[in-house]
């Protein structure tokens, strides 16, 4: 008698584990956690079996207050040990899923949401692969108590220029203790900026990794004295964080999108699913630049993408297709940032792409100019539209796509649209110094 359950008792045991944390996911893709102290290891299989009820109504975009029991169920194939918790007297996770207290998947999860949309992809044989590259900024105070990028050091540069080399270096060997395969780390371009990358794995395990890895960095980082930020655009004039979703399809071990008999060794399913995303583009800005902090990296000459165009080599378009071929081979969505829930995320792109390939929706032609070169309307005239440049537009794009609508499911959809509103409703009465600036001697 091995089981998984049995190995992670032993675990709790050896490891003198004394709290359990059971963590869900809030409606923006923001951890939130109850801790259950252990008073004996095999505490955790009632845990297990049973779950455990909680109010929902106080979780940002989960249930209303009228119906707000819920019951959080630990995925066993989840557990973990925190590594920048105490090591004596540990602590362990489990991510949870959302049932309603009749035992029924309750459709207020995003974990819910993904778990749907992938098992419409297993149904056809597919399994979706998520690689994300999460950019983030380590900053600190200025005398004036303003927070300023932590260092003045550029892409790929190195120490002492680069404060980050030790911080990072903390980083991967964190990640690494909790099961990660980080495959490079490195200074972005902008001052202060930082990329840790890990391996590709199906959509679900990306999507809790990703959380993870959010909590992991500013957690070691904070312990570090400086605070890590995944805000989208922090500061004016230089670029911002993204979070670029490379996607592959993979059926019976094969990556589906290779196709070495073409002229550039991507198949046709691949520009279906491409064709899917640009059709898609505008409401899955609501997701995937889902802040009104989001629309101010969109913009032209930062890297980021402003186009719904794809290309190649080409790095000013919202989708990419990376060198690479064989497994490797993927499409890259430019306009993600990681203040993005992954799991709508991931839900919404896979449902976009698979509605091209159900469709056979023609992507048309690659770019391959450099869209930043160009005027808006050059950009007009070549027929290419632009991505909303508001999370206002995103959110009314949102609400007249079917395909990303339903990809939600109409609770969540209803939740985040009003959740949104109230943002932008928010937003859209502040003056800014901006504002008195230019306007105080009309
Ligand atoms: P960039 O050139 O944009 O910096 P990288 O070469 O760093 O991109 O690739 C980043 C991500 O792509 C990594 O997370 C990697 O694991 C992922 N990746 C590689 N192959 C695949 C694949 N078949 N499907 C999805 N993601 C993949
Ligand atoms: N930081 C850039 C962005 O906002 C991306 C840089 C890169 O290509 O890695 O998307
Ligand atoms: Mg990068
Ligand atoms: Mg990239």
């Amino acid at each position: 008698k091995d089981s998984k359950l049995d190995q992670i008792i032993k675990t709790i045991e050896e490891n003198d584990i004394k709290f359990l944390k059971l963590e869900l996911r809030d409606i923006h893709g923001l951890p939130k956690s109850m801790a259950v102290p252990l008073k004996k290891a095999d505490d955790v299989e009632d845990i297990v079996n049973d779950g455990l009820l909680f109010d929902g109504s106080s979780i940002a975009g989960l249930a209303s207050i009228n119906d707000s029991d819920l019951l959080a169920k630990p995925d066993i194939n989840t557990f973990s040990t925190i590594p920048w918790r105490p090591e004596s007297k540990g602590t362990s996770r489990f991510i949870c899923d959302i049932y309603t207290t009749d035992g029924k998947p309750y459709d207020g999860d995003p974990r819910g949401v993904l778990k749907k949309s992938l098992k419409l992809a297993e149904k056809k044989g597919y399994e979706f692969n998520m690689g994300p590259e999460p950019e983030f900024f380590i900053i600190k105070k200025d005398e004036n108590g303003n927070y300023m990028p932590a260092d003045e050091a550029d892409y790929f540069d190195v120490e002492p220029l680069d404060q980050g080399t030790d911080i990072r270096r903390e980083i991967v060997f964190g990640l690494e203790e909790l099961g990660f395969d980080v495959e490079v780390s490195h200074h972005e371009v902008a001052e202060g900026q930082h990329e840790v990358d890990f391996k590709y794995a199906d959509a679900l395990k990306t999507a809790d990794a990703v959380i993870t890895f959010k909590e992991a960095v500013k957690a070691v980082v904070h312990n570090l004295g400086f605070k890590a930020t995944f805000m989208p655009k922090p500061f004016i004039g230089i670029n911002g964080s993204g979070m670029h979703c490379n996607q592959s399809l993979f059926k019976d071990g094969k990556n589906i999108f290779y196709d070495p008999d073409t002229e550039n060794q991507i198949s046709q399913e691949a520009l279906y699913f491409i064709g899917g995303l640009l059709k898609h583009a505008p409401a899955l800005s609501s997701i995937l630049s889902p802040t009104v902090n989001s629309y101010k990296r969109l913009v032209p000459g930062y890297e980021a993408p402003c186009y719904i165009a794809y290309g190649f080599k080409n790095r000013s378009t919202l989708l990419r297709i990376p060198a690479s071929r064989g497994l490797g081979t993927r499409i890259e969505c430019r306009s993600a940032d990681p203040s993005c829930n992954p799991y709508l995320a991931f839900a919404v792109l896979l449902e976009a792409g698979l509605d091209g390939m159900n469709n056979k929706i023609d992507p048309g032609e690659p770019t391959e100019e450099n869209l930043f070169a160009y005027t808006e309307e050059e950009i007009v005239e070549k027929g290419i539209s632009s991505l909303p440049t508001s999370l206002w537009e995103a959110y009314h794009a949102l609400e007249e796509d079917d395909v990303v609508k339903n990809a939600l499911g109409e609770k969540v959809f209803n939740q985040f649209y009003n959740i949104k509103r109230a943002e932008w409703d928010a937003y859209r009465i502040q003056v800014f110094d901006f504002e008195r600036d230019e306007y105080l001697n009309v």
